[in-house]
């Protein structure tokens, strides 16, 4: 695996929550961490079938323009008895013409997997991929995971997305109804994350 040895890397992010996990993780490392918006990078079509796909052209792009080691990820749900949907397309489920919608995306998931006659447990999985690009064209690839499986009805109004509708194995609560700091300890984010820290030297 190629280490990152410089200083500066560009974490190819418009959303300031992601930017500061990542400003957090380098912190004692002496890199500078930059954001998308402040090299005013344009948001790349993301025209991938997989994740990687997906983070890899984030990673790429932002790497090109801005001559510097650049970070992206791509994350969403896969849900196995929908073939894998929505997968990359997990926050498109949720567009509509007045912003994003994750309550009818749940409900979509939920009238596909009742249409489809799905049986308990209905196993599904958040995945989280990290894709760091050097300017040369060389990038590393990190993936991590969360195994569970779809519920319903909605459960909990902690955290984001899919959350109500996500219960991990071994977890009698749903991610919206876990305590923040539980879900972050042992979320898809946090695994990818484990396995990025590598490529900085740590672990
Ligand atoms: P992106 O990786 O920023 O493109 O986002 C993908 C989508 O996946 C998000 O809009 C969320 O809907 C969903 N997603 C990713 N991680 C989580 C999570 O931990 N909980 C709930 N939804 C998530």
């Amino acid at each position: 695996m190629r280490r990152f040895t410089g200083d500066t890397l560009l974490v190819a992010t418009h959303n300031a929550g992601k930017l500061e996990e990542i400003a957090d993780l380098l912190r004692d490392h002496g890199i500078t961490v930059v954001g998308a918006a402040e090299k005013n990078l344009p948001e790349p079509e993301e025209t991938g079938t997989e994740f990687v796909e997906n983070a890899r052209i984030k990673a790429h792009a932002a790497a090109e323009a801005t001559n510097l080691p650049a970070l992206a990820d791509d994350s969403g749900i896969e849900i196995d008895a929908l073939g894998g949907a929505p997968g990359v397309y997990t926050a498109d489920w949720a567009e509509t013409p007045n912003g994003r919608d994750f309550e009818m995306a749940m409900r979509r998931a939920h009238e596909e997997l009742e249409a489809a006659g799905a049986a308990h447990p209905r196993a599904a999985r958040f995945c989280c991929t990290f894709v760091l690009a050097w300017p040369d064209g060389h990038d590393e690839v990190f993936e991590g995971r969360m195994e569970g499986q779809v519920v319903w009805p909605m459960r909990g109004s902690q955290g984001h997305g899919y959350d109500p509708i996500f219960q991990p194995y071994g977890y009698a609560q749903t991610f919206g109804e876990m305590d923040r700091w539980e879900k972050n300890r042992i979320s898809h984010r946090a695994d990818a994350f484990r396995k990025l820290r590598a490529v900085f030297g740590d672990g």
